[in-house]
């Protein structure tokens, strides 16, 4: 691929081998954008002036939903007219002056997310989550290897990247009282994840296969599933998380399309015991490697590659009893947890349940989430020849319980 007149550096992530989608505002008006380098690019625009032809998804819309509907047909064309217009010399004089720095702009969420699911995939942290929650019992559950476990989880309070959150108050029950107690959560913890975005849906009754993954999943963000550990240690039993999670969620706001990480797949781990016929797949799964920040010193390193459930696997499953997909559905991997303790997802499995306390570079040290806290995670994927991909970053801070949005 020519690096062609933006001049982008070989290593730079968000060069044309990745072009991730968003929407965004500038002045006024919302667009739809593409990220390139650190600028975006207003597709809207594009499409307005009769560059690009996107069947008018980009050119009114306030979310990617009607350009998810569209399905891969579309995004193929689309991503291969971008790259001819972001290189090609001849177009420089109409596409510069459509493009923006990202610092000027104001990313919001990228999709209308109808519906969000939360899986539960990686074995270490179900295994870690196990021994903390019920010390003493086999940490998996009998279903565990059987079907990628998951909840539906709250898609009104999907927010962008740079939200605050506000702290979560709700029932607890300390281990030495009696009874439950109602007020802030005092074991507020984050979930370090891989989303995937639901482009064409799919239709009622008809389960979705394995095979089907690449027609139905645009492309991949980044999640934060902000998790209150004592509220949720109290409600989840039997019917699993509910208020615990469902205060907020935070995503980044650049979709990096399953185009844009050919060059990132992997076989994901073998499955013992088989699974049913209708969870069996390929094994792909994909290298994204996550970097947890705290108030700015990196903490953990979650490597996805190694997650059990693959997310094909998890769209069969989410649509395995009839339930129908639509565009823009939300579903995420679970927390992302490696086999070291500087792979973990979560603080609760990075402090041993605040057993041990992590050290921040400034002098500080933590068990949960304080307030005023800044969590950030970013990741990167391996791309083509020696390339990386960005996926750029999902970040949130602490607001005290009972505080409006600053
Ligand atoms: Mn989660």
């Amino acid at each position: 691929m020519s690096p062609g007149w933006l001049g982008l550096a070989h290593d730079d992530p968000f060069g044309v081998h990745n072009l991730p989608y968003g929407v965004f505002v500038a002045g006024c008006v919302i667009r739809v954008g593409v990220r390139v380098g650190d600028l975006v690019l207003n597709v809207s625009g594009l499409e307005s002036q009769g560059l690009l032809d996107a069947h008018g998804t980009f050119e009114t819309a306030d979310s990617l939903n009607p350009f998810l509907a569209e399905g891969r047909p579309l995004w193929t064309a689309v991503r291969s007219r971008l790259v001819e217009l972001l290189t090609d010399e001849a177009h420089r004089k109409d596409v510069e002056p459509l493009l923006f720095p990202l610092d000027r702009v104001h990313p919001q969420l990228p999709v209308r997310i109808g519906d969000y699911v939360d899986f539960y995939s990686s074995e270490e942290h179900a295994t870690n989550l196990g021994k903390l929650f019920r010390p003493g019992q086999p940490p998996l559950l009998p279903n565990w290897k059987h079907l990628p476990i998951g909840y539906h989880g709250r898609a009104g309070t999907v927010v962008v990247s740079g939200t605050d959150v506000v702290r979560p108050s709700g029932q607890r029950k300390p281990p030495d009282a009696d009874a439950p107690v109602h007020g802030p959560s005092q074991r507020l913890d984050i979930e370090a994840e891989v989303g995937f975005v639901v482009g064409p849906g799919s239709d009622p009754g008809v389960p979705l296969s394995t095979k089907d993954f690449a027609d139905h999943v645009f492309g991949v963000v980044l999640v934060n599933d902000w998790s209150a550990r004592d509220i949720q240690a109290w409600e989840y039993q039997p019917l699993g998380p509910f208020l615990g999670k469902s205060f907020a969620t935070s995503v980044s706001p650049w979709v990096v399309p399953l185009d844009a990480l050919s060059a990132a797949r992997v076989v994901a781990p073998p499955q013992d015991p088989p699974v049913l016929p209708y969870l069996a797949d390929d094994r792909t799964g994909y290298d994204i490697r996550l970097e947890v920040r705290w108030n700015g010193t990196l903490v953990s390193r979650p490597p996805f590659a190694g997650l059990y459930w693959t997310p094909a696997q998890q769209l069969a499953h989410l649509t395995a009893n009839g339930a129908w997909v639509n565009p823009g559905d939300l579903y995420a991997s679970g927390t992302v947890s490696g086999a070291r303790r500087d792979q973990a997802g979560s603080f609760i499995e990075l402090t041993w349940g605040g057993a041990e306390p992590v050290r921040l570079a400034d002098g500080g040290s933590r068990r949960f989430l304080e307030d005023g806290d800044t969590v950030t995670i970013t990741a990167t994927a391996p791309g083509a020849d020696g390339r990386v991909v960005g996926f750029g970053e999902v970040t949130g801070r602490i607001l005290p319980a009972g505080a409006g949005p600053g």
